[in-house]
Formats: structure tokens, sequence, C-alpha cells
């Protein structure tokens, strides 16, 4: 039996508060305080823009440098236990939301070598039926597997997840959320150490 690991992405394995939070700290340091007030005053302008669009742009409004911030951020965006899953596992993939350039900076900084498979919206669980599921087996990059195992942090990704066969859901819970209507195979875990099939 083989089995393929979908992992999110943002507050999932990445600490993606940290990760922002950081990279406020270096517009900072690289382009002082005065400058990094109208950097979130674009950045909050943008909202509806996704990750480094926003960031491009707001850069861009103060005259920095896009990849001397990208060189001066920090390597540890990682929780502890998605760094020791990875380490630990095979056929993992990161299925994501978002655009390829911030989703591919954020594990760029973070050392992440996983195939990333990208998402429109918030409802993975369809996106992997109507993407992957070919008959029985998941198709992903090429490779066919038996089963899947799918860790998210958001209620929505799981939506219609108790129709895939062979699959099994795990929620992570880092910010005490309250969950409601979890599929049957979806179970709720606080670290990804607790996924053991
Ligand atoms: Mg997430």
């Amino acid at each position: 039996m083989s089995q393929a690991i979908l992992l999110d992405l943002d507050k999932t394995i990445l600490d993606t508060i940290r990760f922002y939070d950081n990279y406020f700290d270096t517009v900072e340091q690289l382009y002082g305080k005065d400058k990094l007030a109208i950097f979130k005053q674009v950045c909050d302008e943008t909202y509806s823009l996704q990750g480094t669009a926003r960031l491009d742009l707001a850069i861009e409004s103060i005259g920095g440098d896009i990849n001397l911030v990208a060189k001066n951020l920090n390597n540890d965006y990682l929780f502890p236990d998605a760094k020791e899953f990875i380490n630990n596992n095979q056929n993992l993939f990161i299925l994501s939301m978002g655009e390829a350039k911030s989703q591919g900076l954020k594990m760029k900084v973070s050392g992440l070598d996983i195939p990333i498979l990208l998402v429109t919206q918030h409802r993975k669980a369809k996106w992997i039926k109507e993407n992957l599921l070919v008959g029985k087996k998941y198709l992903i990059n090429g490779k066919k597997f038996d089963s899947i195992i799918f860790c998210d942090d958001r209620e929505e990704n799981f939506v219609g997840f108790d129709a895939l066969t062979n699959a099994k859901g795990y929620i992570i819970n880092r910010y005490n959320k309250k969950h409601n209507n979890l599929p049957i195979n979806v179970s709720e875990i606080i670290s990804l150490s607790e996924i053991t099939e």
C-alpha cells in the first residue's frame, strides 16, 4: 500500500504569523520606522491581494528591494513538530491555497523542498476529489497512491472529505478553534506527531 501525505502550508506546518512578523521587522531594519508605517498601510489597503503580491506592492511603494528583504528573512518558520514530521515521512506534498510566488518564498526561506500543489479556493476536499482521485487511486505528480492523509487547519477544507475513499484527514488546531462539523474520517490534533496512519 502506497500512501501520499498532503500538508497545508500556512498555519499547518508554517508559522505564518511569525513569517509576517519577521517580514515587517526586516522591512523596519532595512528601511526604518517611517517607511515601515507606509509599508503596513499599503499592505492594509491591498488586503484583497494574496501573499507576496501585497508585499511586493508595499515594498515598491517605499522604494525597497524585494530580493534584499527576502535575503534578510530568517529561515526558521516551521513549527518544531512539522520539522520532525517532514524529516520522518515520505511522499509528502504541500497542498496550498495561494499564488506560486508567495508560497514559494515561504517554502524557500523555510528550507522546504517538497512538491507544491496549488488550489484556488478553500475547498480542498473537493479539489482533491476532482483533481487527484482516479478510480480508487490518487494520481499525484504522475505517481499513483492507494491512499492519502490530508492535514489542514481550516474546517472548510474538509467539507465533503468523507466522500473520498482511502483517505484520512487531520485538522490541526494550533490556535484553540472550535470545530463543529468534521466529517467522520477527520480527527482533530494539536501536533503533527499525532498523525499515526
Ligand atoms: Mg492553513
